[in-house]
């Protein structure tokens, strides 16, 4: 995270939601959501669940540098697609 209340925190990105450029990261930018039951009876429960967030507040960080980076896109001799780190050049 690059930005907002979870500057500084890493989280696994779960999902890209491309259409509005948002990314779902794992432990970050948590909402608390009442889940109402569905039968009569019992309770309902409190969960946590992460919240999309602007992917222009997260950082790549890279898994052979450790820095954060961004990604860049190179295609393969064989058209298979990989993402690289451009700090250091390798794929992440
Ligand atoms: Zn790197």
């Amino acid at each position: 995270m690059i930005s907002g209340k979870d500057r500084g925190k890493q989280g696994k990105i779960i999902k890209v939601l491309p259409n509005n450029e948002k990314v779902i990261v794992g432990n970050i930018n948590l909402k608390k959501k009442h889940q109402r039951p569905k039968t009569g009876g019992k309770k309902g429960e409190k969960i946590e669940a992460p919240r999309p967030i602007p992917s222009s507040t997260v950082a790549l960080v890279c898994k052979n540098c450790g820095k954060p980076t961004r990604a860049g896109r190179q295609i393969l001799p064989d058209g298979k697609k990989i993402r690289i780190c451009k700090r250091c050049g390798l794929e992440t």
